[in-house]
């Protein structure tokens, strides 16, 4: 039974987090996902989704999605291994493989859940994991639940992964894990440079290619495709609740020993209910969308060009960069919370970043483009962040 005094330590903490700014409230949709959406407190444009591709709310998508439930099901009351593999999902594994151009490929509720489940069965206490400090919180809590010997680099530091490389050197297995496109300021894994020392050292490459997967690289395989080192790269995890339509999902890619060990001893894998139909379904469509030609990919890069030269423009602070990730550079943190709820009363739904989520002093509003964005709207948002920008004394 819960007791007055654990209540009123939860009533503290949450008075602290709002009292710093940092209590997440949810914006409540009254729509689905998409460059516009509705909310309770009106219309807004959207840059804060990870619709990359703009596929979230594809009427194709949502039909493939419809058809795979009415022929296989809503659900299957099961995990993989005991009743809930249909062939969509054999198909979906094999798809995703000739996609990242892998061996293999095992499916996860999620890419939480991939990262939870795929230090664990292939690290033990004689190995080592080497992990970039700005890497995603699954990476993080995936490789606390693993008991090889840890070590962290500084973020996209050469020199301290080799230097951690050189302390792991006793250990049986070495596995260098990092973000592929990392989510705060939008910067891509130096790979080439990661798969050399990886050689050097003798060590395994994970790459989580959450924010790449269906865009980065030339027809959007990934950072190991940006990089081309594709075939050095021993294990990608990634999400199909980013780019690949939004919905949920996830998958770890590789060597085809890794991924039979995963399937035997992955708990996250063993332990947790088989993907839904309805989501391999849509998520076989997106692939068919993109595997050939990929013409959200184009209008993607099109739009994030365009979108950075107008905020440029305006004399905005932005970090060079590829992605569709922009951040831009407001450094002081009450500003940065002021200018994103002016934004918001302008009718633009962005997030500002702060403290303790970036570093101090380093605080920014984070954009995100979506291939479902019109060049109309790309104009108006710039319009409303010039307006504001100057109100707030951050442009002239
Ligand atoms: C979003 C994200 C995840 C989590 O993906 P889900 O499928 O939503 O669980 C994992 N890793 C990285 C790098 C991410 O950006």
């Amino acid at each position: 039974m819960i007791t007055n005094a654990m209540r009123e330590t939860i009533a503290k903490e949450m008075d602290q987090l709002k009292g710093t700014g940092m209590y997440k409230a949810e914006q409540i949709l009254v729509s689905p996902q998409g460059s516009i959406i509705e909310t309770n407190q009106g219309r807004m444009l959207n840059f804060c989704s990870n619709n990359y591709l703009g596929l979230s709310n594809h009427p194709e998508i949502i039909k493939a999605a419809g058809k795979a439930m009415e022929q296989w099901g809503y659900g299957l009351s099961s995990v993989r291994f005991i009743c809930g593999t249909q062939e969509p999902h054999k198909e979906l594994e094999k798809r995703m493989s000739a996609f990242l151009g892998t061996e293999d490929t095992i499916l996860y509720a999620a890419c939480f859940d991939a990262n939870g489940g795929v230090f664990e069965p292939l690290l033990g206490l004689e190995d080592a994991v080497i992990s970039d400090e700005l890497n995603h919180a699954s990476i993080i809590d995936g490789v606390r639940l693993c008991k090889a010997q840890r070590f962290r680099y500084a973020h996209s530091d050469m020199q301290d992964l080799e230097s951690c490389l050189q302390q792991a050197g006793k250990s049986r297995y070495r596995l260098i894990c990092t973000d592929g496109v990392f989510s705060m300021d939008g910067d891509i894994a130096r790979l080439g440079e990661i798969c050399d020392l990886a050689e050097r050292y003798n060590a395994l490459v994970l790459v989580d290619d959450s924010h790449a997967t269906g865009y980065i690289g030339s027809s959007g395989r990934g950072t190991g495709e940006y990089w081309g080192v594709t075939d050095r790269i021993d294990l990608i995890t990634t999400t199909f609740g980013k780019a690949l339509g939004g919905a949920s999902g996830g998958c770890v890619s590789g060597r085809k020993e890794l991924i039979e060990m995963l399937r035997q001893r992955s708990r996250p894998y063993l332990f947790s209910n088989t993907l839904a139909p309805a989501i391999v379904g849509g998520t076989l469509k997106v692939l068919e969308m993109i595997e050939t030609d990929n013409p959200f990919r184009t209008t993607l890069i099109d739009h994030t060009a365009y979108f950075k030269g107008l905020l440029k423009g305006h004399g905005f602070d932005i970090p060079e960069g590829e992605t569709a990730i922009i951040p831009v550079m407001i450094y002081d943190e009450q500003t940065t919370v002021k200018t994103a709820h002016k934004l918001h009363d302008q009718g633009i739904y962005v997030i500002g970043f702060t403290y303790p989520v970036v570093s101090k002093g380093k605080a920014r509003i984070r954009i995100q483009v979506s291939a479902a964005h019109t060049r109309d709207e790309l104009d108006q948002a710039a319009h409303a962040f010039a307006k504001v920008g100057k109100e707030m004394g951050i442009i002239t």
